[in-house]
């Protein structure tokens, strides 16, 4: 007699295990909603963050845990790492940036394409952290423009997954005319860049 087989099939509902995106504002009605483009465009690109690891010490490793299965970033959308800056759209340098290693920061934020956004995590990419040496560089944004700044030595996981939430509000309220502005144009030219 053959035995019986059993599958482990649980029934899933499907509404309770997915995190749906908010909707953006606008106007509804039977049949259409209707809203603008820069909502539908800040949409997609907050849900769908590539980011590129820029890790040098102590604070990649708490990275390395904020992938992990515990905390997943993949949750926020935010899964696809790569070290190719043409596909990235987010800057994250984690760990202490030595002087020599300035220009090989601002050089890859220059091979991403825009639109990019960067976070400093952690105290020494912030600041120079404890480091305040003739060697360190005090903070990336001496380089780089940044748009989040994670405190910590290290930041626990938590820590860099709310500067994710908030790099993500940025994403999904940016204009899209934002990249073309005087302001913006200025912000990059304080820094040397074009
Ligand atoms: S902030 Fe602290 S944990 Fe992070 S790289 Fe610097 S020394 Fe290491």
């Amino acid at each position: 007699m053959s035995r019986p087989v059993s599958y482990n099939i649980t029934e899933k509902k499907l509404v309770d295990d997915i995190s749906i995106a908010e909707m953006p504002e606008g106007h509804q009605g039977e049949g259409f909603f209707a809203t603008q483009l820069n909502s539908v465009i800040g949409l997609a690109r907050k849900n769908s963050i590539w980011p590129l690891p820029f890790a040098t010490s102590c604070c990649g490793i708490e990275f390395m845990a904020t992938m992990a299965p515990t905390y997943d970033l993949g949750r926020f959308g935010s899964e696809r790492l790569a070290f190719s800056p043409r596909q990235c759209d987010l800057l994250m340098v984690m760990g202490t940036i030595s002087k020599k290693m300035g220009p090989v920061v601002k050089q890859v934020y220059l091979q991403m394409a825009e639109p990019r956004w960067v976070m400093a995590v952690g105290a020494c990419a912030s600041s120079g952290g404890v480091f305040d040496t003739y060697s360190v560089l005090q903070g990336i944004d001496q380089v780089v423009p940044v748009d989040v700044y994670v405190p910590g030595c290290p930041p626990r996981p938590e820590a860099i997954i709310d500067g994710i939430l908030n790099i993500q509000k940025l994403v999904g309220k940016e204009s899209l005319r934002r990249r073309n502005s005087e302001q913006y144009k200025a912000l990059l030219e304080s820094y040397g860049i074009q």
